[in-house]
């Protein structure tokens, strides 16, 4: 029952209760009035200076009818007062009883349990049960409300709840960070410690703050001798003046002259002895303060070595120069006499006066072979020699390779032929671009590959030119089908005067031509490059710079 209806009840009750009231209020008032006029009647009945109080024993007073309904109207007076007083109570009662039903059951003993509720709730049970929350009245509204209150309170335990775990993985990641700063920062100050090279620091007024153990070692200074000493005193006199000057100019213009960069110069130890250092200066900022971090290198031995080097550099060159020299004449020396030996062994063949016999001619004949031979070791020794003292002749201009390829392959169409050997010309012609190189050199680069290709190929083994382009270049490679080249002689390949075991075969060769060839190529800008398998065969190819990609 909703509270303003058993309001209403007991409003009810209670003017019930006043109406009755009111009504044996009313009658008693008439009881009493009649009374009244009995009694005025009476008094009027009465003879004058008669004494009024012996009238009941009297037989001259009122008569028996008058008396009979006097007593009437006492005894209703009477039992209407007896009335109001039961009613009156019952009323009070009523009312008491109604207000303390209203009071206990409706309103006091709810909110005890409403009350129990919150103190659980309070007490973080969150799994009471809500008295009264399905009540239609405003103990149930207040229930919901507690139910509502309930459910924020466990919204509240849970983000509590969260919060703690959050805080607790904040706690200790915060520990694990400690703990890691704290490790960097001892691995940083055992490496800085440890370092090789010299560390050390100063603020913006010129002054060391840090310097470490190799610093110790390095300028003879220990570390409490110098700290908060001006860096100067680890410089030469002339950079003295010009140090602090050169940090204030700095902290001004923000230009840096040393910062990020590796610089060499001098430094001063203890007992005042020069050396050469590298020096790489780093700015920190700490706060609002700058710090320099210099990392000091003692370059003497580098310095040292490097003298040596250039010393032997210097001799290497001249040494390299006599050489050069010592074999382009004896080149040319050789040279000429072996034409002469040529060219008599020539005529000695053709004299007619004095015909040779048949073992003379055999003897001229070897003579020839050996002499053409060295002839041609001459030649190309000074044409190695040429390119390496850059004396070579290379003119790089815009050049159709078709020509050239063709001349190169009639060069060696018949050796080809005389060896049994079938040469396939696969290059798609109408295709090839314009190359940025030098003709003449092209066609000794291609002759010298396709010529090896026949050399070292077998009797009925094949050759395939190709053309492809490769990035800006066009790569012309050219396959045998000979024995190849083993894995541990590839190496040598391009090495002057290696013949990689074909030395006592009966291919002739001087083992220069493939490292004149590469030298050839690489100075018109291109790449060489082989590969080979033992027994399949190799590829040798070169790749040119195309006209096209150059200008
Ligand atoms: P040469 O041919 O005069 O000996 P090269 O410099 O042209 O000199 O070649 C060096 C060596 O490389 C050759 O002696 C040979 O052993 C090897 N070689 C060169 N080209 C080939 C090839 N196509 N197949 C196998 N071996 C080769």
């Amino acid at each position: 029952m909703k509270i303003k209806t058993a309001a209403l009840v007991i409003i009810l009750a209670l003017s019930l209760s006043g109406v009755l009231i009111v009504a044996v209020s009313m009658h008693s008032l008439s009881s009493i009035q009649e009374i009244k006029s009995t009694w005025m009647s009476l008094e009027a009945a009465l003879p004058n200076g008669e004494n009024a109080n012996s009238f009941e024993d009297s037989t001259a007073g009122p008569s028996a009818e008058l008396r009979e309904t006097f007593y009437k109207s006492l005894d209703a007076l009477t039992s209407s007062g007896n009335s109001i007083l039961y009613l009156t109570s019952a009323t009070i009662i009523l009312f008491i009883l109604s207000a303390y039903w209203l009071i206990r059951i409706q309103i006091i003993k709810p909110i005890h349990r409403l009350t129990q509720s919150m103190t659980s709730i309070a007490n973080e049970d969150l799994d009471v049960e809500i008295y009264g929350t399905e009540k239609k009245n405003e103990i149930g509204e207040m229930a919901r409300a507690v139910e509502i209150f309930k459910d924020n309170v466990y919204l509240l335990e849970c983000a509590k709840t969260e919060l703690f775990s959050a805080n607790l993985d904040l706690e200790s990641s915060i520990l694990s960070r400690t703990n890691a700063l704290k490790n960097s920062e001892e691995k940083l100050r055992a490496i800085v410690e440890t370092a090789v090279d010299a560390i050390i620091s100063i603020d913006k007024e010129g002054n060391i703050c840090s310097y470490n153990s190799a610093a110790e070692s390095m300028f003879g200074y220990q570390k409490n001798e110098v700290l908060g000493q001006n860096v100067v005193i680890i410089l030469p006199e002339a950079f003295r003046n010009s140090h602090d000057e050169y940090i204030s100019n700095y902290l001004q213009t923000g230009k840096p002259k040393a910062i990020g960069v590796i610089r060499e110069m001098e430094a001063v130890r203890k007992n005042g002895q020069h050396f050469p250092i590298h020096v790489s200066i780093s700015e920190v900022k700490v706060s609002d303060d700058v710090l320099f971090t210099g990392i000091i290198r003692d370059i003497s031995e580098l310095k040292a070595y490097q003298k040596s080097l250039q010393a032997s550099k210097e001799l290497a060159n001249s040494a390299n120069k006599a050489k050069t020299d010592f074999v382009s004449n004896m080149s040319h020396e050789l040279r000429t006499p072996m034409n002469a030996i040529l060219g008599f062994a020539q005529l000695l063949e053709m004299d007619e006066n004095e015909p040779l016999s048949a073992s003379q001619k055999e003897s001229v004949g070897e003579i020839k072979t050996a002499g053409k031979h060295l002839l041609s070791i001459i030649n190309q020794i000074l044409d190695l020699n040429k390119i390496e003292v850059g004396k070579t002749s290379i003119k790089l201009t815009k050049t159709s390779p078709t020509e050239l390829i063709q001349e190169s392959l009639a060069l060696i169409i018949q050796m080809s032929h005389t060896n049994n050997i079938e040469l396939i010309d696969d290059i798609e012609y109408e295709k090839l671009p314009d190359l940025y190189t030098d003709e003449m050199r092209f066609k000794q680069v291609l002759v010298n590959l396709l010529t090896n290709a026949v050399k070292y190929n077998k009797q009925g083994g094949k050759i395939i030119l190709k053309t492809e382009m490769h990035h800006n270049k066009l790569r012309f490679s050219v396959k045998d089908t000979g024995k190849g080249i083993p894995l541990y002689r590839q190496t040598q390949i391009f090495v002057p005067f290696e013949r990689l075991g074909r030395e006592n075969s009966d291919v002739e060769g001087t083992g220069i031509g493939l490292s004149i060839t590469k030298k050839l190529v690489e100075i018109m800008q291109g790449d060489i490059g082989f590969e080979s398998e033992q027994d399949e065969g190799s590829v040798f190819w070169f790749e040119l710079p195309v006209y096209e990609s150059v200008v």
